[in-house]
């Protein structure tokens, strides 16, 4: 049984504690590796390790720091394949998708060989008689990072790119059931040139995220996960004085218009919504058209290309469109949310629940599930499924639609299809959600762009990536200052008695 590491250091380190968490293959219900749950103790050790390296890193030239990024970048597109197996093996998505995880992630990176331009300050000369004023920004010390298992290469590298690019030391725990690849990330970045202790990657569970919550060293916590552990390290971690920035769970709607074209429409759905298992936070899990013949026209569609789907291992080739869930119990929630939403009323079109293959059977899949005629107050449609699960919630008017999306409490993404521009730029401005798409079904902004929603998917005030991030990792100092006439006014030659 492979027993992984921390990375400590420039180096990886078993834990010390006795506990350990699997990691699955979620293909074949298998345990594949064991994984340290780092303790209290062992995090703070790890934490002012982190501390003692930010000081010479933080003093490193902006432009050296990007350097490391530049080389960084080089390796993680030579090594594209194999981290994508890494994901792939842990997580259960196609190696496709793995490589867009990995690709999203670096796009942050590139963005991050740029660094200095994001990190200059502002200048006012002459801001009074003989005074001026600057401001520098700052790296903030030791920051947090707290990864969830959906994208093992990209979230982690969303945090780790710019806090370190920024000057800080980060330490990072990635998601228990996908540690690897956070893990691979760190010895590349070592061999990008980053010194040692500036990336710590520690393992763990809620032990070792209250420690970081906790360790007043910590400066700035960026997590991503489920809105509840969101909210909870939110509270925590801005009560001891951090900043935070907490991404959370989505419930992301597409709006159909009559005028769409619906065979685009129902293409964006299938893939929006199946791909990745519907384990993406920007997944589409509702669908709303409006009008009945939309509703009608679109179900039509849905039905052969959601018959068609091939769902498998990563293994079996890439004409796979996607993989199992992430564990069992993750697969039964599915399941169990699927019955209850054929009990409380809705037309179960396709039901993914009795899926299984040939040689897979302990694997954790759930099969493609339809739901047409879902009502606001179905579990489905309250509850994140985060499964194969896509729920249809027709309605009569466009008005009625955009009111369903705003009343949603997430607001991660959205998106509308329609041939008519003045309708798309009303939903547009007026949706209370963080990322619209106009006829794109997973709006992901590009990374010099950045990533956040609204309501109850995150908390914080800062986005992730692009600019925001270069804020948010550090703090403003404004210098004033005043020179009093000195030797340009020609020296003392006389001798002076003292004052
Ligand atoms: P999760 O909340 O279970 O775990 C996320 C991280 O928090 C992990 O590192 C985990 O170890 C830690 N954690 C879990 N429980 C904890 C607890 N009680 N106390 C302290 N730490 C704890 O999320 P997940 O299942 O790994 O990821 C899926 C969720 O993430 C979905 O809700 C999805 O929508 C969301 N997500 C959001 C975004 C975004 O940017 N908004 C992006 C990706 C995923």
């Amino acid at each position: 049984m492979t027993e992984l590491t921390h990375f400590v250091n420039g180096e990886h380190v078993t834990g010390t504690t006795g506990r350990f968490a699997d990691v699955m293959n979620p293909a074949t219900g298998e345990v594949q590796a064991q994984v340290p749950l780092a303790s209290t103790a062992e995090v703070d050790a790890i934490v002012a390790k982190a501390a003692e390296a930010q000081i010479a890193w933080g003093a490193t030239n902006p432009q050296r720091r990007a350097r490391v990024m530049m080389k960084f970048g080089a390796l993680i597109n030579e090594h594209m394949n194999e981290l994508a197996e890494l994901i792939s093996r842990e997580h259960g998505k196609t190696l496709p998708d793995a490589c867009g995880d990995v690709q999203r992630g670096l796009e942050v990176v590139e963005v991050c060989m740029g660094a200095p331009s994001h990190l200059k300050g502002d200048f006012m000369g002459d801001g009074g008689p003989g005074i001026d004023l600057y401001s520098v920004r700052q790296p903030l010390g030791v920051v947090a990072g707290i990864t969830p298992f959906n994208f093992p290469a990209m979230i982690p590298l969303w945090k780790m790119a710019p806090a370190i690019s920024a000057g800080n030391a980060m330490v990072l725990k990635p998601s228990e059931r996908c540690p690897s690849t956070a893990l691979r990330l760190a010895e590349l970045l070592k061999e990008a040139g980053l010194p040692d202790g500036v990336l710590q990657v520690v393992n763990g569970d809620k032990e070792a995220v209250d420690a970081l919550l906790d360790n007043e060293t910590i400066q700035a916590v960026g997590f991503v996960g489920s809105t509840p552990i969101a909210q909870y390290i939110y509270s925590r971690a801005t009560a001891n004085g951090k900043r935070a920035q907490c991404f959370g769970g989505a419930k992301n709607h597409m709006i159909i218009m009559p005028d769409a074209d619906m065979d685009k429409a129902a293409d964006a759905l299938v893939g929006a919504g199946f791909g990745a298992a519907g384990e993406r936070c920007m997944a589409i899990s509702v669908a709303v058209p409006v009008g009945q013949e939309a509703a009608d026209a679109l179900v039509e569609r849905l039905i052969p290309r959601i018959d068609k789907l091939k769902v498998g291992p990563y293994t079996s080739g890439d004409d796979v469109d996607y993989g199992p869930v992430i564990t069992k119990a993750s697969q039964e929630r599915v399941k169990g949310l699927i019955t209850s939403g054929a009990e409380q009323g809705a037309t179960l079109v396709r039901d993914g629940r009795d899926f299984s293959i040939q040689g897979y059977e302990e694997g954790y899949f759930v099969g493609p599930t339809l739901f047409d005629n879902v009502t606001e107050d179905m579990d489905i449609y309250k509850e994140e499924i985060f499964g194969p699960v896509l729920s249809m919630v027709r309605k009569d008017n466009y008005e009625d639609a955009l009111k369903l999306t705003m009343d949603n409490q997430y607001g991660n993404g959205t998106a509308i299809y329609t041939a008519d521009g003045d309708t798309a730029r009303d939903f547009a401005h007026r949706v209370n959600v963080g990322m619209v798409g106009i006829n794109f079904p997973i709006p992901v902004p590009l990374s010099y762009f950045s990533f956040g929603g609204w309501k109850k998917s995150a908390f914080g005030d800062l986005n992730q990536y692009g600019p925001d991030a270069f804020r948010f990792y550090t703090r403003t100092k404004t210098v004033t200052a005043r020179w009093f006439s000195g030797i340009k006014e020609g020296g003392e030659f006389n001798f002076k008695a003292m004052d």
